[in-house]
């Protein structure tokens, strides 16, 4: 069990010396407010740089991340987060900047938001783009209050979103919060969305159709077109969740779909750890009848200077403090300009290849609910290992014994003991190799010893905890 670093400390001890003072000590209470005075001693541990070093290091290391193991997360997009990324992201010129300096003196990170936004429009489609929101529930929610005001705004009522039953819990979440009632489409024996269902129950009260392409089963959404003519048809709008737009890079754009709105999840598609809840940043892009009504400010170019532009006569307002998560912005920037057009096409044709290796390899050994050619990533499901007593939570527990993150489990919902496995397009075939073999190992030894492996993983910081308990009230051991 790991120690937290107050029981390592030792009075008087001390990373750095100082050379005695050669100014004259000021008692500073006199200068601030009795009342905002710290009376209590500040209880700070006492150790040396070396205790520092080791107890931060080693903490790190009991840490699964993508930089040390294997992370096929479905949905989440794990991918390599390149290190350069990482180095324009702490220049100077970018970490020094203040929110509150005067345009004139910030066109370099201005130039950088609107360089980014018509990249962003160039990859999409979309004639314009709000770096806003934080994430990519968060690009929902500023989309859900465009959907809203507009329909406002046209003096139509209509109250009802239609989601998918593959979607990701943030869509009917975000639906709910910005008032709408969400209708459910069940999806067809081919994991895609029935266009019966669609037609079903679209009429004129329906605002939305939110919808994942390629689906949260890694499927594409061969009828697209179709539903985006009957959405339009009925005076609706289509939103597009970009979380799976890895798949999609230079080959296809949510715009030539029919999307009328999107986000993207930079932290995603473009490269920046994420995971333990941040950061991120999800802006999202419209249609040029839509671009009023996006979240303030874009960054606006007149030929001359760039500047903040908080005129759009139509706008949700502020969803975010100041311009959005600015050093995801610059990482997402870095990336694309890295990689070129050409490279963020390879990113995706890699992405897919990768996800189809794996499939081919596995499916018969797990079984593959929906077997044809998958995009960046596929659902298996481990029904037929439950059989034999270890469920889809076993696996996946098992997995981190084998230096490997567990896939995402019990997602989309539509299948039973999912694992959605997305293998992303920087790892090499001998890591995928590898996975396989470990995941074929795992089910031999359900085959030999179910309880055994019930009883993994073994070699992690800490084996099997109750998830509920865990996530409800987490025993953070600190100092008492
Ligand atoms: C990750 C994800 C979201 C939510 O995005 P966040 O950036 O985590 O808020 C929405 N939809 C799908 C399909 C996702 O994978």
């Amino acid at each position: 069990m790991a120690e937290v670093i107050y029981t390592k400390s030792k009075t008087g001890r001390r990373g750095v010396k100082f050379p005695a003072s050669g100014v004259a000590e000021k008692d500073l209470s006199k200068f601030i407010a009795e009342n905002l005075l710290n009376k209590a001693k500040i209880k700070l541990p006492e150790l040396t740089e070396l205790d520092v070093m080791r107890y931060f290091t080693n903490l790190s290391q009991k840490n699964f991340s993508i930089d040390n193991v294997f992370y096929p997360l479905g949905s989440c997009t794990m991918k390599y987060n390149p290190k350069i990324n990482e180095y324009t992201a702490g220049l100077d010129g970018f970490t020094n900047i203040h929110p509150e300096q005067n345009e004139e003196f910030a066109q370099g990170a201005l130039e950088l938001m609107y360089n980014l936004q018509e990249q962003l429009k160039e990859i999409t489609g979309m004639d314009a783009i709000s770096l806003q929101p934080a994430a990519g529930a968060h690009g929902e929610f500023a989309g859900m209050l465009i959907v809203k005001k507009y329909f406002e705004k046209i003096g139509e009522k209509r109250t009802k979103v239609i989601i998918p039953d593959s979607a990701h819990g943030t869509n009917p979440a975000t639906a709910k919060m910005c008032g709408f009632d969400t209708v459910e489409i069940k999806s067809n024996s081919d994991g895609l969305v029935d266009v019966e269902e669609l037609k079903r129950v679209l009429d004129n009260e329906t605002a939305a159709i939110m919808m994942t392409n390629p689906n949260t089963l890694g499927l594409f959404e061969e009828n697209i077109l179709e539903f985006s003519k009957l959405v339009h048809e009925a005076g609706a709008l289509l939103y597009y969740d970009g979380a799976n737009l890895n798949a999609i890079m230079g080959i296809t754009k949510p715009r030539i779909m029919g999307f009328d709105i999107v986000h993207l999840n930079l932290h995603k598609t473009f490269s920046t750890p994420h995971g333990g809840g941040g950061p991120g940043a999800g802006p999202i892009g419209v249609t040029e009848n839509l671009a009023d009504f996006l979240p303030v400010p874009v960054v606006g170019f007149n030929g001359e200077k760039y500047f903040l532009n908080y005129d759009l006569k139509d706008t949700i307002g502020k969803v975010k403090a100041y311009y959005g998560n600015f050093g995801i912005l610059v990482r997402a920037y870095t990336y694309i300009l890295m990689m070129g057009g050409k490279g963020l096409r390879q990113v995706s044709e890699d992405a897919v290849l990768n996800a189809n290796y794996l499939k081919e390899k596995l499916k018969n050994t797990y079984k593959l609910p929906y077997d044809k050619i998958c995009m960046h990533e596929f659902v298996l499901s481990g029904d037929l290992q439950k059989e034999k007593g270890v469920n889809t939570m076993g696996i996946a527990k098992r997995l981190m014994d084998s230096n490997i993150h567990p896939p995402t489990v019990y997602f989309p919902l539509i299948v039973h003991e999912a694992m959605m496995i997305e293998p992303t397009e920087t790892e090499s075939k001998e890591t995928l190799d590898n996975f396989i073999e470990v995941m074929k190992e795992i089910n031999r030894e359900i085959d030999e010893d179910p309880e055994l492996v019930l009883e993994r993983p073994v070699k992690t910081p800490v084996s099997r905890v109750d998830e509920t308990l865990a996530a409800r009230q987490p025993n953070l051991r600190f100092c008492e």
